[in-house]
């Protein structure tokens, strides 16, 4: 099907029609390849999303181009105050967005309301940009001489963001990367398009000049095309890690900047002395919250000597009870898996694993939800007795699926966990300052909790997995974010008042008072 209709990002319109691109200020008209989004809660379509060609990704990188000169050059403090009048609309705006990720995403909306706001923090931070650019100053390094540093924007940079966390991840990426003086084309995921064209009106009202943030939407085809583009600086990607390798190794060989976050599967651990009520509340919040649809959902708890049977026994009651539903229904704990294809993938994995001998205690195929029979709807799902050489236990599965491993001891726990290829996080329950502080010092993950089930790090700490979860040296947002979105430059100067003569040696500083 197509249709040259006229697009909006206001989504009352767009909740009836078709999502374009955002180019240059405004919303442009569908491409001629349209793809169907849905309401993972009914299985319906609720609208169509616009697949961009090379020749839209041309031209939203056209615009970015266009206004890049004259953003980079306005100071950081004016460019922070247009960050801090989206801020405000943002925050006005929170529920209608949040609202907006429930119908397409399908998590419940109480936990969209919280991914708003953990992109608001982002957002928060980028408005700092003011001190977060300033850079170093030595007088004097040699005699008349100074050197110092800035940092100063890479030009048109692009962003490439996966489907859990729609408004989020894009956080992540397009505060900072403005706020330092680029300009942004982002390619959101295509199963949850909205927000992305929802915040690009934000931006407009806070005052962005038009060009300065551009959406195109699509797929492999449309990140292709940016990742290809000679005008594209650099490349935050987040998603799967066979794409993130892949969009790696082609910046490199390309001689772009990129950083590629991939995929996860967290473990966590839980000593014999934690307190099990603790435990079990953490693992089944962040095992089956958001339908374990986040890179830093727990698909794997790892249960040290004695822990394990009342845990288990605990985690099986707690996972039959999980209200499962429509996530814009009041006391919904869990909505839908995001496509069909996803719902299918799953039952695929948990086939796989009574094939491969892990126990299934708690069975979540073929749940039904009253009213709702379309959905794609799976009821939390517990294996035990998972051994490390199964398919379940080394692939990531990306469902509401936990698979319990036993162990000895924590020195076992670290070295399972350590063996894994992904590192994106981990966590260890117990009251034992001692292992604690063994555990945080040996494991080899990049985002490590203690007691505390989902350690995302808050937006001046910066986020980032190690091994397969992370391509690149630097995580996203914090410092390192603005490290990504900005190089250095390194300026030395002198105003000598006559010839000093020509000099063949390397320059070093002269005059050593003790030699
Ligand atoms: P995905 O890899 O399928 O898609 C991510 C983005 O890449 C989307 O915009 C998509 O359109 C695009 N894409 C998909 N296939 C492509 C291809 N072959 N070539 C080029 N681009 C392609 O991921 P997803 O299903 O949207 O998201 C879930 C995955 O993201 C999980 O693996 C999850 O762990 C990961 N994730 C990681 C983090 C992190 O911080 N490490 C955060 C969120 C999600």
């Amino acid at each position: 099907m197509t249709t040259d209709a006229p697009l909006s990002c206001d989504p009352a319109e767009a909740r009836a029609g078709h999502i374009g691109h955002w180019i240059g200020g405004r919303a442009l008209a569908c491409a001629a390849r349209l793809q169907d989004v849905f309401n993972p809660a009914t299985g319906r379509v609720v609208r169509r999303v616009a697949m961009a060609d090379e020749q839209i990704v041309s031209q939203a990188v056209a615009a970015a181009a266009a206004a890049y000169p004259a953003w980079a050059d306005i100071p950081p403090l004016l460019r922070a105050r247009v960050l801090n009048r989206f801020l405000a609309l943002l925050n006005e705006h929170r529920d209608g967005l949040a609202r907006l990720i429930s119908e397409e995403h399908g998590k419940v909306f109480s936990d969209a309301q919280g991914e708003v706001m953990r992109g608001i923090e982002v957002v928060e931070f980028a408005c700092g940009i003011p001190q977060l650019l300033k850079g170093d100053f030595t007088e004097q390094v040699s005699a008349g001489i100074d050197n110092w540093t800035m940092r100063q924007p890479l030009g048109v940079v692009a962003g490439i963001t996966p489907f859990n966390f729609p408004c989020m991840v894009p956080c992540w990426m397009f505060p900072l990367a403005l706020a330092a003086g680029n300009t942004f084309v982002l390619k959101p995921s295509e199963r949850d398009p909205s927000a992305s064209l929802f915040m690009a009106d934000l931006l407009r009202r806070a005052g962005l000049p038009d060009g300065v943030f551009n959406v195109v939407q699509g797929d492999r085809e449309a990140v292709q095309a940016l990742l290809g583009h000679p005008d594209v600086k650099a490349v935050s990607f987040v998603g799967s890690t066979p794409v993130a390798r892949h969009l790696y190794q082609r910046g490199a060989e390309l001689g772009k900047r990129v950083q590629a976050l991939g995929g996860a599967k967290n473990h966590l651990i839980v000593m014999p002395d934690a307190d099990p009520g603790q435990a079990v509340d953490g693992l089944i919040g962040a095992a089956y919250g958001s339908a374990g649809e986040r890179c830093m959902a727990i698909s794997v708890a790892v249960l040290v000597g004695e822990a394990a049977d009342p845990i288990v026994s605990k985690l099986a009651e707690r996972a039959r009870a999980l209200k499962v539903g429509d996530g814009m229904e009041a006391g919904v704990q869990m909505g839908p898996v995001v496509t069909r294809a996803a719902l299918e993938r799953i039952h695929h994995y948990i086939d796989t694993g009574v094939r491969e001998g892990a126990k299934l205690l708690v069975d979540g195929r073929g749940l039904k939800v009253p009213g709702r029979e379309g959905g794609f709807f799976l009821g939390g799902t517990l294996f035990d007795q998972v051994r490390p050489d199964m398919t379940i236990y080394k692939e990531e599965i990306f469902g509401p699926v936990l698979c319990c491993v036993r162990v000895a001891d924590l020195k076992q726990a670290i070295a399972l966990v350590n063996a894994h290829p992904f590192a994106n996080g981990v966590v260890c329950y117990t009251r034992d300052g001692g292992a604690a502080r063994e555990f945080a010092r040996h494991i080899e993950v990049g985002m490590v909790g203690i007691n505390v089930p989902i350690p995302v790090p808050m937006a001046w700490h910066g986020f980032g997995g190690w091994k397969n979860s992370l391509f690149g040296g630097m995580h996203a947002y914090g410092e390192e974010g603005v490290r990504f979105y900005t190089r250095q430059k390194s300026v030395m100067q002198r105003w000598p008042r006559g010839p000093s003569g020509a000099e063949f040696h390397m320059p070093a500083a002269k005059q050593d008072p003790g030699m």
